[in-house]
């Protein structure tokens, strides 16, 4: 079978953390550092604050901008559960709004609608490694004295007009075995806020500041070194891994004929974390999916049920009709697309597709 995601684990991971086990230091400390200062040089940001994992981190950007019971935070029903879950934990309610047909981002005519007196910040997702529209959600935020998160999980290294994703607002990252850079598990806050940054390292040390002196109620978020030996050694490939995913996208988008492929718009780096393709209207998506993974080709469903359609979410935001999202959701599958895919592996992917 060729999985839909394969972590690369080299010489370089094993020798970096062998080096921590050998060297005593295992908890947070200087490669946590180094990490951090690699995402910071990646973003262009002044702070960059690794934690447990993205949730984590989405958890403390929130909080870190004064997120709390009686705000909203406007997001997209299609992303990964921890989007909206990380705005539930700060005790803020998540608004859905839907998404558009082509990137399956948030649609920033619709955040716009749906600010309330309440709204306190935008949480878009920068899906599938392809960033929202980054004119246009910062206007509209800076219009309504509203705060930026950008959920960047799938988007390290990807660009809007040149400029980095975790730029625009506060950034955050995962480093999950199967996201673009991983660290086993892991996540990245990025911020050119001073504050922010400090209290992200605040929460995510039990609000200590001096050895046992606490500030504030806290978490313990705190990445390993052994995690952030693996992230560091992992940022080295970050532009191989992204120029092995765009060829591999290039490929199956010139070759691929029975589903609609999907493509970045002008302007925007993508760094496809996946390559998700749609299958025409009333074709059959579960048929097609074993049909493939019957000829060995992989596949993953992202995401099969829409946030707003959890039982536990309906009962906080209602009965939502959110027709893209939800089409998105039942229409659309991924491909392999990572970098280790060889072209063997392009050529079969593209026969069983095109069998379909
Ligand atoms: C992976 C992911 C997260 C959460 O990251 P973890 O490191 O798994 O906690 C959040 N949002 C999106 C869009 C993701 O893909």
């Amino acid at each position: 079978m060729i999985p839909i995601a394969k972590p690369y684990v080299g010489t370089e991971e094993k020798e970096a953390v062998m080096a921590v086990l050998e060297s005593g230091m295992l908890a947070q400390g200087q490669v946590v550092a180094e990490l951090e200062r690699r995402f910071a040089e990646l973003c262009g940001v002044k702070h960059a604050i690794a934690t447990t994992s993205g949730t984590t981190a989405l958890h403390l950007a929130l909080l870190a901008h004064g997120v709390g019971p009686d705000d909203e935070v406007i997001t997209t029903p299609f992303t990964f559960i921890a989007s909206p879950n990380s705005i539930l934990f700060t005790g803020a309610t998540p608004v859905f709004v839907d998404i558009e047909a082509d990137t399956f981002n948030v649609n920033p005519a619709l955040v716009e609608q749906a600010i309330t007196p309440r709204t306190k910040a935008i949480l878009p997702v920068h899906l599938y490694g392809h960033m929202c529209d980054m004119d246009a959600l910062p206007a509209i935020a800076e219009r309504h004295n509203l705060v930026i998160i950008e959920d960047a999980a799938q988007a390290v290294g990807a660009t809007f007009r040149g400029r980095a994703a975790g730029s625009f607002g506060t950034g955050v990252f995962s480093l999950y075995a199967t996201k673009n850079v991983m660290a086993g598990e892991g996540g990245i806050i990025t911020t050119n806020d001073d504050g922010v940054a400090e209290r992200c390292r605040l929460l995510r040390n039990h609000g200590m500041k001096r050895r046992y002196h606490h500030e504030g109620l806290g978490f313990n978020f705190r990445m390993s070194n052994l995690h952030a030996a693996i992230g560091v050694a992992q940022m080295d490939r970050l532009a191989d891994f992204t120029a092995r995913r765009r060829a591999n996208a290039a490929y199956l988008q010139a070759h691929l004929r029975s589903v609609t492929v999907p493509r970045a718009r002008p302007g925007y780096g993508h760094v496809w974390h996946q390559f998700t393709v749609r299958l025409g209207h009333g074709r059959d998506r579960d048929a097609a999916v074993a049909q493939l993974n019957e000829a060995g080709v992989g596949t993953g469903i992202f995401y099969p049920v829409p946030a707003h359609k959890h039982d536990y979410m309906r009962r906080i935001v209602g009965d939502l009709r959110l027709p893209a999202a939800e089409q998105a959701a039942a229409e659309l599958f991924s491909l392999p697309v990572h970098p280790q895919l060889s072209q063997r592996d392009l050529e079969q992917i593209v026969t069983e597709v095109n069998k379909l």
